[in-house]
């Protein structure tokens, strides 16, 4: 019996078999041969009588497809939490994609002042536009809250003492803990109260001339019930402004727009917080505000002038496209028309009426057992833990396996599994996607 192996085609046969039927460079035909036939000689290693030269050309091409298309793809998000990290956090509105489209394919004034014809500040339209919508007498932008936090730690207590409740010296999620950030920084924190309980005298006893920030940190992804008690915001800063000693609030989403409206608890805007006293404000850019990723540290212009001049400042600065998604985003609020343009508040304000017609359009579509069952979403994203949004879902058979078939569609769908169903909820689904949900469901055994 001959040995299979002496049946492979060599490497640049294949490579030249591949290249006939694509547009591929070459080279890359070769690396991609290469691999095709050591996996066929390893299939012959371990048995295989023998490898048939279609299935070489055939694994060739999909290696190659493979190799050419970018890993990040757009998905369905039907799980009904609206602000899903591992999902990308906020979608862009339409005049945020435009704005980096217009922006980043070509030059612009980033940091270039066109009066005078030479260097500008970057960002400085997006100053008054933030002051404009906070209140606040400065605003500085930069990668995502966890710099925000990191850069004012860095520029206002290194070497000092921040003082946090020890119900909020917490873990937000994906490992960025408070105590660590603050280590990180250089700065010492000093944790009062206890887990459940910290009151404003406690903040007070632990201020000395060592004290550079006292500091809040939004409960954004857990939520603590029962005999627990923080101090307001008011208090706190009636305790920090006694000492003259700036008040940090680490916002975590940062709404600009009350929650209340939409049957939810009520999460302090950042406005408000500016207005009770806090002298920095610190939110995500990818949250309930709606826009890409991005830090905003948003307060008094004397703090604020401190940190933009840390020398980490550089390291930690966006860049144009996000500069331009950010201004469209926030001239959408200016604009009043932020519920019916930024998709994250789109879902939010979606009434529960709505998402149950389209539930039975979808279903209806579908076909049986395809139903529409009542549905609990969430907004997600470090907003308003436990908080519920009543909505409606697509509910099918089929458990944990056919979720795995959903998320290998294209585009993927990202279902919840509720009481062993399937639940596809159109809470985190924007109405322009329902064709293609429909299609996909309709597709997937
Ligand atoms: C989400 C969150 C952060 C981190 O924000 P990123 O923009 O993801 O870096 C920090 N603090 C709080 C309270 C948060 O909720």
């Amino acid at each position: 019996m001959i040995d299979p192996r002496r049946s492979l085609p060599a490497v640049a046969q294949l490579a030249r078999e591949l290249a006939a039927t694509s547009a591929a460079p070459e080279h890359l035909c070769v690396v991609v041969a290469r691999d095709v036939l050591a996996d066929a000689r390893r299939r012959i290693a371990a048995g295989a009588v023998v490898v048939e030269r279609a299935t070489l050309i055939d694994e060739a091409q999909r290696a190659l497809a493979a190799l050419l298309s970018p890993g990040l793809q757009p998905v369905i998000n039907a799980s009904g939490v609206i602000i899903q990290t591992n999902l990308g956090r906020a979608p862009l509105s339409a005049a945020a994609l435009r704005a980096m489209a217009d922006i980043g394919g070509g030059y612009s004034n980033l940091e270039y002042d066109l009066d005078v014809g030479r260097r500008g500040a970057r960002g400085g339209r997006l100053r008054d536009i933030l002051q404009h919508l906070t209140g606040a007498e400065d605003a500085l932008v930069v990668n995502n809250n966890a710099a925000a936090i990191y850069l004012v730690l860095g520029a206002l207590a290194v070497g000092r003492a921040v003082i946090v409740s020890r119900g909020q010296a917490v873990e937000i999620g994906g490992g960025f803990r408070i105590p660590d950030v603050l280590r990180q920084s250089g700065a010492r924190l000093v944790e009062v109260g206890t887990t459940n309980r910290t009151y404003a005298r406690d903040y007070a006893a632990a201020i000395d001339d060592q004290t550079a920030l006292l500091m809040r940190v939004h409960a954004s992804n857990f939520r603590l019930v029962g005999f627990v008690h923080e101090p307001t915001l008011d208090e706190l800063v009636a305790v920090a402004h006694a000492r003259n000693i700036p008040l940090l609030d680490d916002l975590g989403s940062g709404t600009l727009l009350p929650t209340a409206p939409y049957g939810l608890p009520a999460e302090p805007t950042v406005g408000a917080c500016i207005a009770a006293g806090a002298d920095l404000v610190a939110f995500s850019g990818d949250k309930l505000l709606g826009g890409p990723q991005a830090g905003v540290i948003v307060g008094r212009a004397a703090l604020i002038e401190l940190v933009r001049q840390h020398p980490l400042m550089r390291a930690l600065r966006v860049d144009k496209t996000t500069l331009a998604a950010l201004e469209a985003t926030l001239l959408t609020y200016v604009r009043g028309r932020a519920i019916e343009e930024l998709p994250v508040w789109r879902m939010i304000a979606a009434p529960a009426a709505q998402l149950q017609q389209r539930a039975a359009a979808i279903a209806a579509a579908v076909g049986p057992p395809a139903c529409v069952v009542a549905s609990a979403g969430a907004v997600g994203g470090g907003a308003l833990p436990g908080a519920t949004l009543p909505g409606y879902a697509v509910a099918l058979p089929g458990g944990t396996a056919r979720a795995a078939r959903l998320r290998r569609q294209t585009p993927p769908v990202i279902a919840r599994i509720a009481d062993g169903q399937l639940l596809l909820d159109l809470r985190s689904v924007l109405p322009e996607h329902d064709a293609a949900l429909s299609e996909v469901l309709r597709s997937t055994e």
